[in-house]
Parts: C-alpha cells; sequence; structure tokens
C-alpha cells in the first residue's frame, strides 16, 4: 500500500471502530469538523492527562487555568490578531480551489528535497560501503542542479513572506509552473490576505461593536489573567501558568483529516521569565518538550526540530517539532519566544499596570514569555497514525492492529469468558468488578475468541484476559499482550499489577 493508501484505510478504519466521525455527517459533514466517537474521547483524554499532569505535576511553578472561548475583542486587537493573522491565500480558477500560496510553495520545496534524497539513496545503492556522502552532496551534478534551485525559490520565498509580498509568492507559483492538483492547470488569481478569525455577535442588536472573536489560540485567555493568576498564586518569576481547550480558526484549506481542522483542542503553556533570560529558557523548553514526545515510545526518528524563518509578530526565536506523519514531517508543536509583546500590549490597550514586582532585586518588569503550543489532535493523528499497521500472521491470516502506546490506549484490558455458559460469565463478571475502578475496560462474550482477539487488536486494547474453565478449578485466567500476541496464566488476584505496570500514565511521567 502507498502511504496515501495506508492513511485513508486509517480515516476509515477510525470511523469504523468509533475513533473518529465526520461531524455530523447525516448531513453530509461539515468539512474540517470532526467529532471523537467513544474510543476517541478516551485517547484523547489521556493525551491531554499526560500533558496536563507533565506541567502541573512535575513543575511546582507550573499551574494550570480553565479561561474562556470568547474573549474582550480588544484582546485580539493587543495581540495583533486583527491586524495579522492572515494566510496568503490562491484560487484556481477553472477547478474553483481554494489553496494556501504559501503551502503551494513549501510543497514545490519538499518535492525537490525529496529528489536530492533519492538521489543520495541512488549514490548510497550504487557506492555500497565505501559511499561518501558529504562528497556525493558536493559534487554529484544531479544533486548540485536540484539544490541550485532549491535555493533560489527557497530565497524568493523567504524575501516574500518577510515583506509579506503577495505578487511575489504568486511570481513564485507561476515560475515554478506550479498547477493545480484538481484541475491541472496554472489559470490562478492574485494572492490575497485573509484573516483566519471567525466573528459573531455578542449582543444580537446588530451593532459593529458587538462583534466578538472565537479565540484562535487559548494563549491570551492566559495573558489577560496573568496579574489574576500571579497574584493570588503568590507565584515568582519564573512560573508558567497551562491551558487545555478549544481554538477556532477558519482554514483556507482545510484537509489532511484532523491534522488542520476549523474547531480544534490546544495545549498551551505560557512560562514567564526574566527578560534577557528568555533564551535560555526557550532552550530548556525546546528540550523538555522534545522528551515529553520522545517518551511516549514512538521512536525518536520521527520526530526533528524545524527553526523557524519567518517569526510571527510577537517571536524573537521559534521552533516547530515535527513529527513524521504519513505525508511527511510536518509541525506537531510549535515553541516560541514570545517577548513581553503580550503583556507589553494588553498594558497598553487597556491602561493597566501589567509588571512584575521582584521583590530580591527591587525591580520592577514587563515579564518575557516562552510559549509551548501542541495540538490535541495532531497528537492523535500522531499516535494513530503511528499505531496503525496491518500484520501478515505465520497462519496466513492478517490481522489489523493499533499498537497505541499502553498508557495512551483508550481500553486498558478486554475480559472475554471463553464461552457463554457453565458459570464462566459470572466468574468474568467478578474479574470485571476486581478491576472497574482501575482501568477503562470492555467485557465482551459474543462470537469465537479468535474474533473477539482481533476486535481488541483493532482498536489498541493492550491486554485481553480470557475467562476458562481452568479458570474456575485454580484462580487462573490467560492474560494475552496485544503486540507479541503472547499468553500466560496469572491469577485473578494478580492481574491488576500486571495491567497497571504496563499502563499507568505515572510510570510515563516518572521517566521524564
Ligand atoms: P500550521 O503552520 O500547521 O498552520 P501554526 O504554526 O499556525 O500551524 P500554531 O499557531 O503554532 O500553529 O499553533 C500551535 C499548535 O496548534 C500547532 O503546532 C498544531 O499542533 C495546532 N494547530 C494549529 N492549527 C491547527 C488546526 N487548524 N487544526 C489542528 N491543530 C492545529
Amino acid at each position: 500500500m502507498t502511504q496515501e493508501e495506508v492513511f485513508k484505510a486509517l480515516v476509515a478504519h477510525c470511523k469504523e471502530y468509533g475513533f473518529i466521525f465526520p461531524s455530523s455527517e447525516i448531513y453530509d459533514g461539515l468539512a474540517a469538523v470532526y467529532d471523537y466517537g467513544q474510543l476517541g474521547v478516551e485517547l484523547k483524554n489521556n493525551i491531554k492527562n499526560y500533558w496536563w499532569n507533565a506541567m502541573t505535576r512535575l513543575n511546582e511553578n507550573i499551574v494550570g487555568i480553565d479561561s474562556c472561548v470568547f474573549i474582550h475583542p480588544k484582546t485580539w486587537v493587543a495581540s495583533g490578531h486583527v491586524a495579522a493573522f492572515n494566510d496568503p491565500l490562491i484560487d484556481n480558477k477553472d477547478s474553483k480551489k481554494r489553496y494556501r500560496a504559501d503551502v503551494l510553495i513549501e510543497d514545490y520545496l519538499s518535492k525537490i528535497e525529496e529528489k536530492i534524497e533519492k538521489e543520495v539513496e541512488k549514490g548510497r545503492k550504487r557506492f555500497g560501503d565505501g559511499f561518501d556522502e558529504a562528497k556525493f552532496r558536493a559534487t554529484n551534478p544531479n544533486v548540485l542542479r536540484e539544490k541550485a534551485r532549491y535555493d533560489e525559490i527557497h530565497a524568493r520565498y523567504v524575501k516574500a513572506e518577510a515583506e509579506n509580498d503577495l505578487a511575489g509568492y504568486k511570481q513564485i507559483i507561476l515560475d515554478c509552473d506550479i498547477s493545480c492538483p484538481v484541475s491541472g492547470t496554472k489559470n490562478w488569481t492574485d494572492v490575497r490576505q485573509f484573516n483566519l478569525m471567525f466573528s459573531t455577535q455578542i449582543n444580537n442588536t446588530g451593532n459593529a461593536d458587538d462583534k466578538i472573536y472565537l479565540r484562535p489560540e487559548t494563549a491570551q485567555g492566559i495573558f489577560v489573567e496573568y496579574l489574576n493568576v500571579q497574584k493570588t498564586g503568590r507565584m515568582k518569576i519564573p512560573f508558567g501558568i497551562a491551558q487545555i481547550g478549544k481554538a477556532f480558526r477558519n482554514e483556507i484549506v482545510a484537509r489532511q483529516f484532523i491534522f488542520r481542522m476549523r474547531e480544534f483542542e490546544q495545549m498551551e503553556m505560557e512560562f514567564f521569565v526574566k527578560p534577557g533570560t528568555e533564551m535560555e529558557w526557550f532552550a530548556k523548553w525546546k528540550e523538555n518538550r522534545m522528551k515529553w514526545h520522545v517518551n511516549i515510545g514512538m521512536g525518536a526518528e520521527n520526530y526533528r526540530f524545524h527553526d523557524h524563518e519567518k517569526l510571527a509578530h510577537y517571536a524573537n526565536a521559534a521552533t516547530d517539532i515535527e513529527f513524521r506523519f504519513p505525508f511527511g514531517f510536518k509541525e506537531l508543536e510549535g515553541i516560541h519566544s514570545r517577548t513581553d509583546y503580550d503583556l507589553g500590549n494588553h498594558a497598553k490597550l487597556s491602561g493597566k499596570k501589567i509588571k512584575y514586582f521582584d521583590t530580591e532585586t527591587g525591580e520592577s518588569y514587563t515579564p518575557y514569555c516562552v510559549e509551548t503550543s501542541v495540538g490535541v489532535d495532531r497528537m492523535v493523528l500522531a499516535v494513530l497514525s503511528n499505531s496503525y499497521k496491518v500484520e501478515q500472521l505465520e497462519n496466513g491470516e492478517s490481522r489489523v492492529v493499533l499498537s497505541i502506546p499502553a498508557p495512551l490506549a483508550p481500553v486498558k484490558a478486554a475480559v472475554l469468558p471463553l464461552v457463554k455458559k457453565d458459570g464462566l460469565p459470572e466468574l468474568a463478571q467478578k474479574v470485571v468488578d476486581e478491576l472497574r475502578y482501575d482501568f477503562n475496560f470492555q467485557y465482551d462474550e459474543k462470537d469465537s475468541i479468535g474474533k473477539r482477539y482481533r476486535r481488541q487488536d483493532a482498536i489498541g486494547t493492550p491486554f485481553c484476559i480470557t475467562v476458562d474453565h481452568d479458570s474456575l478449578v485454580d484462580g487462573t485466567v490467560t492474560v494475552r499482550e496485544r503486540d507479541t500476541m503472547a499468553q500466560e496464566r496469572v491469577k485473578i488476584e494478580d492481574l491488576r499489577a500486571l495491567i497497571d505496570k504496563k499502563v499507568n500514565i505515572n510510570n510515563l511521567l516518572r521517566n521524564l
């Protein structure tokens, strides 16, 4: 299967097993809006717990809040979102499809990069052990030609971005012969700016002053509560405020399933520091956040940093943590050094004094801020796409398995009476009663045991517990492990500890 086919199969799987549904599907759905089903919500909650606890329990100087989606509209003037939260859009006149001009160019650049990597791989195969990659990259004419082309387009792209040169974007698209993937033509409109914020009316009077925005990031809710939290929590700099919540963006191109949605969830932490120390903290948080991701156990090679060339209007340093999604390395988390931009502007526009008084030095200053911001839905997609596998078994059959890291798995264990008689369901019920307070589990007595194992594999359940006739005699059950399919006999009273060792999120936290 190609990566594209695997991705399609994953989307279908998510729907079939109750992870993720297109929103309001009975009315043909709503573009780029998805609902989480019974298993999706459990996975999502586990991810949120891992993040929340890593932030607020492992750091004594980080506290959490829960602010509203609606905030005073001046917030978005102060934050710069009203003026500058734009994406450059372009339409293809034949297909009537809309694209982000910057994304079209970035995709084109990625294709050149892929070509270079393919050349290098060819060289590696040709020269075998004696392959000198650095020399090959510096001398091979095909690599050099593609690299020169990449550098030229890239330099123009960075300049167009920095100068907000919309005509410049269009010229690159024309010069690179980029065509619409749907119509195949190059019949493009001019590039225009498009503000991504959704708005609505708060008082229903139709007065323009009543316009209010749905927050495009949760961060501003933290900035407007900075003073309250700092004072009531008697927080001393450096300290952080964490928040998980919904954000809304009217994305121009909303494809790739839950990767880019119009309503999504963010886990953001704003860390307030003394001016001049922000780069040190930026480096610390980069390391800290990468550790959090790799600790989940989906392979360090699937993550990388991508430093920003163009900085957002509020930042003096920025990097992304990218993950290897089925459609390539893409942003999973953003880490920004936001300076005093936000607090400074809120102070100006509100007329309130938003300063920190350092009792030790007697100084008073506007704190600088380092932000870590990760999308909950992108985390869900990372976990699901990394764990979806179609395996060929020795007996010639195949199985679909979600090898979700056990602490994040939606269902931790399934309790399965071998047959629906002879007192086995009753004993299975006792096992269930033993486990229900600690774990999310499923009880299943329908179909053959093989079919029931497959159903649990398909939703990523780490353990299947089978109650059979021997269980009635010796009080043991068979525990089957999802990934290895290995089976062992375990005493019913030992089950809780055995499962807990593998699935408890605290074990993940302890490794951080
Ligand atoms: P992108 O470049 O992919 O549009 P961004 O740089 O605009 O993302 P940030 O503003 O840094 O994203 O937001 C922080 C995080 O929020 C992102 O790393 C991502 O995980 C998540 N996120 C942003 N936009 C969306 C979206 N439309 N759907 C789902 N998650 C999103």
